[in-house]
């Protein structure tokens, strides 16, 4: 495997970002997850927006223009000859003595890039088991809208629901209502039809394939409300979901244990599924 290192293209195991990388300390870095699909990045110019979005809400300085970084990216998914799989890039506000306040404007952000593989198969058999879902308080900060590597309550609740055998957690905040899951974003399908997410606010990251999928359901005329739902409303759903760029659309089939609908997949889900998939790869950047 190769990654990426502050423009050079090094072996995985010898990659390294020095440790005073206001990343190790602070957190002080952003990121950003890219589907691959026959080498292609899905939703490409939507994670590239975002990115910018998230760099600039932390006063970082996009390090080079879109287009190289793109270049980079595709670069590295050649040299790891990936077919599908996902891209990883994270920039950081840079190396510094260690300090809180932002360091001069001498030091430059650092980037780092990797690609996995993923078994596509393995995955498209997931969709039609479902997963678990286990429900928790939403512990994160008030900025949930940039995508930081601040990741320590989503990892928390994560690793809480693999411990009950779930396989994702969904947040709730104090009023009882779902802001998303630990790396997802979170829908349900009411029993009269409508699709439901959270809308986007500072309490959830507006993902990628959220807004995709958005546009393929009005595509479809599927009525679609932008609200917030609580556990009890998915838990009496007819259909429940998860979206992001690792899994795509994944049906979420119980929620702490109990069943979502008949306890299966969703028709609309899988409808969706594909539907997604059909649109995000011919948008895809090749
Ligand atoms: N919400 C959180 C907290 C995430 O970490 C992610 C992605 O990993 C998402 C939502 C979904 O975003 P996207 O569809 O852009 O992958």
């Amino acid at each position: 495997r190769i990654a990426y290192v502050d423009g050079r293209f090094v072996p995985h195991n010898a990659a390294a970002i020095h440790i005073e990388d206001r990343s190790v300390q602070f957190a002080d870095a952003v990121y950003e997850v890219w589907g691959v699909k026959d080498g292609a990045l899905l939703d490409s110019d939507g994670h590239f927006t975002r990115l910018e979005r998230s760099l600039g809400e932390l006063k970082i300085a996009m390090p080079v223009g879109r287009e190289a970084l793109a270049e980079a990216l595709f670069e590295l998914i050649r040299r790891n000859r990936l077919r599908n799989g996902l891209v990883y890039l994270q920039v950081s506000r840079g190396k510094a003595r260690r300090d809180h306040a932002f360091p001069g404007p001498d030091v430059k952000p650092c980037v780092i890039a990797t690609a996995k593989r993923v078994d596509f198969a393995a995955l498209v058999k997931k969709a039609e088991t479902g997963i678990a879902v286990k429900t928790m308080p939403d512990q994160r900060w008030a900025r949930c809208d940039i995508k930081t590597v601040s990741l320590l309550a989503n990892v928390l609740a994560k690793q809480a629901a693999k411990e009950t055998g779930a396989q994702e957690a969904w947040l709730t905040d104090r009023d009882g209502f779902v802001t998303e899951g630990s790396s997802s974003n979170a829908w349900i399908v009411t029993p009269e039809g409508a699709l439901v997410t959270r809308p986007a606010s500072n309490a959830i990251l507006n993902g990628i394939t959220r807004r995709t999928l958005i546009s393929v359901a009005q595509g479809r005329g599927l009525t679609f409300e932008e609200r917030p739902f609580t556990v009890d409303e998915a838990l009496a759903a007819r259909e429940a979901f998860i979206t992001n760029a690792s899994s795509m659309l994944m049906p979420v089939v119980t929620i702490d244990g109990q069943p979502v609908g008949n306890g299966h997949p969703g028709s609309l889900t899988t409808e969706l599924r594909t539907a997604y998939q059909d649109s995000a790869v011919a948008a895809a950047h090749k």
